[in-house]
């Protein structure tokens, strides 16, 4: 099987009775990908609702901090619904218009991306349902009302644990009993072929963008490009149109949680082996017997034991690094932007400022670094205080 393949991982581990669903959706996704009509309408709502192109900011502060290479930010904080989210929801939601859906259905975890999957359902007037584990729908519970007031179902999963992995099992059940009127719609670059690689075309604006807006400021390519990954969708994102740039080093930064040693640890890239998960080979984080086991980061959008498969492979043949920071590490630069440029983070996307404040340090003020800042941090605060010892009603 060597289609969806990147070098060994990849592909499509899917039960035969979902081939032609599944099927379905990779050849209208061949087809639109190149149809100029299909692209002119996903850049309009990229535009005109998402707010894109997102601003490259230079963090002049936190660059003059911390004295070594200059550090802009990407602002995907910026976007519709505060997060890169948005721009491969758009076009799923676009695409499932396209080929006559009338009903799109999505899985979330924290609920960033159900969030996002309602909103462009409510934009682009298709019925939109959620699958959500239980345990989630307590612990989220504005983001549940939120999907509600976007005229969303949310569906509670009470299955295995109650979980994100649960609410995946849920809606690929429902997919293959409804697979001629429902599309759907999944939130990172993971799962079978077509979606890590229609995932990464959709976010893969964030790179475009990058290189247009840092050759008008700097007239040269970064030396470093920095973001963090939870399947991976904004890192692959923010490295595409840079992959045939040697001189660019692409850094994937990933949630280890209490650290890279303890037994739950989210950095799958660093205590996984290769294993089938959700459709598709990867890297995926496993016991002894090759049981997935639920792992721990402070951030909700990272705590996957699993890494979409193109980053697999960029980091089998060497073309991408994926490191790890902790929660501790990545409070402190959840805190630190906030005082230093008055942004403050989503704390998956605080995981990546703190390598760059690590980074910055042992780097010429001649080179640059770019962190792509998936997302706001308006949805950690709570967390945060509470992790810091102080308990905040609303
Ligand atoms: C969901 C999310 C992530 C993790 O998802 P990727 O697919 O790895 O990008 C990171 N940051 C934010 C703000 C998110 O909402």
């Amino acid at each position: 099987m060597t289609k969806g393949r990147f070098g060994q991982y990849g592909g499509q581990y899917i039960a035969e009775t979902m081939m032609s669903t599944v099927q379905e959706l990779e050849e209208a996704y061949n087809h639109y990908k190149n149809d100029p009509e299909f692209q002119e309408e996903l850049q309009s709502l990229l535009d005109n609702y998402a707010n894109r192109p997102s601003l490259l900011y230079y963090a002049q502060n936190m660059t003059e901090d911390l004295g070594g290479a200059k550090i802009y930010l990407k602002r995907e904080d910026l976007n519709h619904t505060g997060a890169h989210k948005i721009n491969n929801v758009l076009g799923q939601v676009l695409l499932a218009k396209k080929m006559g859906k009338t009903r799109v259905i999505a899985e979330t975890g924290a609920g960033q991306h159900g969030v996002a999957t309602a909103t462009a359902c409510a934009l682009l007037k298709i019925d939109c349902a959620v699958y959500m584990g239980e345990e989630d729908i307590k612990r989220q519970a504005l983001n549940v009302y939120r999907m509600k007031l976007l005229g969303s179902e949310v569906h509670s999963v009470t299955t295995g644990t109650g979980t994100l992995k649960d609410a995946v099992t849920a809606a690929m059940k429902d997919w293959s009993n409804h697979p001629l009127d429902t599309f759907y719609c999944i939130g990172s670059t993971m799962g079978p072929h077509p979606y890590p690689t229609m995932v990464r075309d959709f976010q893969a604006v964030i790179s475009k963008e990058i290189k247009d807006e840092i050759l008008e400021v700097e007239g040269r390519l970064p030396n470093l490009v920095l973001a963090c990954v939870g399947g991976g969708s904004n890192a692959i994102g923010t490295f595409y149109h840079f992959l045939e740039d040697e001189s660019v080093k692409l850094v994937g930064v990933e949630g280890s949680g209490y650290g890279v040693d303890a037994p739950d640890t989210a950095a799958a890239m660093q205590v996984g082996r290769p294993g089938l998960y959700q459709g598709m080979k990867s890297i995926i984080s496993q016991n002894e017997d090759g049981q997935v086991m639920p792992v721990y980061s402070i951030s909700a959008g990272l705590d996957y034991p699993g890494i979409g498969p193109e980053h697999a492979h960029l980091a089998d043949i060497g073309r991408a690094d994926y490191v790890a920071i902790d929660d501790s590490e990545a409070v402190a630069a959840f805190e630190y932007l906030s005082r230093m440029e008055g942004i403050i983070p989503a704390i998956e996307s605080s995981h990546a400022i703190a390598e760059a404040v690590k980074v910055a340090t042992k780097m010429n003020k001649d080179q640059i670094i770019v962190v792509t800042l998936s997302g706001r941090g308006d949805k950690d605060v709570a967390a945060i205080a509470r992790y810091k010892g102080e308990e905040l009603y609303d």
